[in-house]
């Protein structure tokens, strides 16, 4: 399939490409066309449009502080992310107040306009209006079930829940076609070797390699895989409907019938499952280990903001880890995101944080990065290394924040590396106040990156990710929350439905 057009640059390939009607249809049909990575000569990356889709299902699984009810709205939660060109201007997921969709409008107004959404669930008619309205430019949705369920009380044809269920997603779909964005399922097929790829870079991640160097008699591996099987179980069943007929049943309402044809059908599902395990898969890499594990500070400053809760704290570094799935260095990939605690605003499900920048590490935009040095410290000559130029997580999530870093407020970032010297004084004059991460580089000096200043480093308090027991005077709020039980599964009684499933 190596067309000429396929031979263009990775970035221009993949945001650029106009998407015409049934764009959703070719797209899962054509499993194993997305292989400009390999054109290039390259390890496999996430497209943006799959790192968007599985941030916005990520987003749905927002530590939430106490069960949501809405009241007179059977709306589910949903997740979404928001998109100017290159930059991720939002993070979001719906609260007990505010949908997905109302969240956008109320946190952006007239900057959606030209704005590309990606939702977990296709929003309802009451999101889609106010959308189409704001003048966006494409809406993307995961095609399980929607916004409003279609599938609870499906069987009770008296049920009136299911009767307006059925209505809403007949006006969203009347919406869609009398109206200019392009609503859409833009699901990409992965590069066949997309899974090892975030399962090794997983396994290898620095808070395995941290619980690796503390227990040296522990099989991390054998621990990512537990994690693994757990997160798998949770995810598929937030986001996969396991009965065929069912998900025949939401596709049809939805308007996706194209989609209910073989072999549309199991390219879809497939499809879902791939993107699915590779969520599963930047989850296992920052494991739940109750009562053991967390980000904690070493030596707590008198002063400063309390520590978030540790499921929050988590949550936002698996974001990281799936942007580190973009990375353009071959062999190391990072991913940073910063979040802010506003003062007020309780209609995001995400409660006083707003997201205020997210990167990863790669070449400078616009390049062609195949002409740049690809060559670590193996490469004896000096001139032939990336070191040069490639631009960190930080530095990008920095450089392409969407908010200003307000001093009476208290930014965060989270990280997946231990910062280098050379992000280090960019973080602390940017204003940062707190920085979650892991020291597992601390004080080393790696050929062409040192790590020697973070240690150093004043006037930001550091969650270092680490044994609870060896975190010093340990204070009631570093205690590992119980909040969200999410994670919570024994590995060994969902192993065979797992594996299942994903043969089936
Ligand atoms: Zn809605
Ligand atoms: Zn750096």
């Amino acid at each position: 399939m190596a067309t000429s057009d396929s031979r263009r640059s990775h970035r221009d390939f993949e945001g650029n490409r106009s998407i015409p009607n049934g764009e959703e249809v070719r797209n899962v049909r054509d499993a194993g066309v997305q292989t400009d990575a390999k054109v290039q000569g390259h390890g496999p990356r996430l497209s943006k449009a799959n790192l968007f889709t599985l941030l916005s299902l990520w987003m749905e699984l927002f530590p939430k502080k106490e069960p949501q009810q809405r009241e007179n709205d059977a709306a589910g939660d949903t997740g979404l992310v928001v998109v100017h060109e290159r930059m991720v201007l939002g993070l979001h997921c719906s609260s007990a107040q505010l949908h997905a969709g109302q969240v956008a409008v109320v946190k952006h107004g007239p900057r959606l306009k030209g704005c590309d959404l990606y939702f977990s669930r296709k929003p309802c008619s009451t999101c889609l209006k106010m959308l189409i309205n704001a003048g966006v430019s494409r809406i993307s949705y995961w095609p399980g079930d929607a916004e409003i369920s279609l599938l609870s009380g499906r069987h009770d044809h008296t049920d009136s829940s299911h009767q307006e269920a059925i209505l809403d997603a007949t006006a969203a779909e009347r919406l869609k076609s009398n109206s200019r964005p392009h609503i859409c399922v833009l699901l990409q097929p992965l590069a066949c070797t997309m899974q090892q790829f975030v399962d090794e870079r997983s396994q290898n991640c620095d808070f395995l390699g941290k619980i690796a160097a503390d227990n040296p008699t522990l099989n991390v591996k054998d621990l990512f895989r537990r994690e693994w099987w757990n997160n798998l179980d949770d995810l598929f069943k937030k986001f996969f409907i396991n009965d065929e007929e069912q998900h025949k049943y939401v596709l049809n309402k939805m308007g996706l019938e194209n989609f209910c044809a073989e072999p549309n059908f199991s390219n879809l599902r497939q499809h879902m499952r791939n993107l699915i395990t590779i969520l599963a898969s930047a989850a296992a890499s920052v494991p739940v280990l109750e009562e053991n594990y967390g980000f904690f500070m070493r030596e707590p400053l008198g002063m400063g903001s309390p520590a978030l809760p540790q499921d929050v704290v988590r949550h936002c570094i698996i974001q990281a880890r799936l942007l580190a799935c973009r990375t353009e260095d071959p062999k190391v990939g990072v991913g940073a995101v910063i979040w802010a605690e506003g003062k007020q605003s309780q209609c995001d499900g995400t409660g006083q944080l707003y997201l205020v920048g997210c990167g990863y590490n790669a070449y400078p935009v616009g390049s062609q990065y195949a002409e740049y040095p690809q060559m670590d410290h193996k490469q004896e000559e000096r001139q032939y290394r990336k070191y040069r130029y490639i631009l960190h997580a930080e530095q990008n999530a920095l450089t392409f924040r969407s908010a200003e870093i307000k001093e009476e407020e208290n930014t965060m970032m989270f990280v997946t590396k231990c910062p280098c010297d050379e992000c280090v004084p960019l973080i602390r004059c940017a204003g940062i106040k707190q920085i979650y991460t892991t020291d597992l580089d601390i004080n080393k000096v790696k050929h062409d990156i040192s790590y020697l200043r973070f240690d150093k480093l004043n006037g930001v308090q550091k969650f270092i990710w680490q044994q609870k027991s060896s975190a010093r005077h340990m204070s009631e709020q570093d205690a590992l929350p119980t909040a969200n039980g999410y994670m919570k599964r024994k590995a060994e009684e969902t192993h065979f439905q797992c594996s299942k499933r994903l043969r089936s």
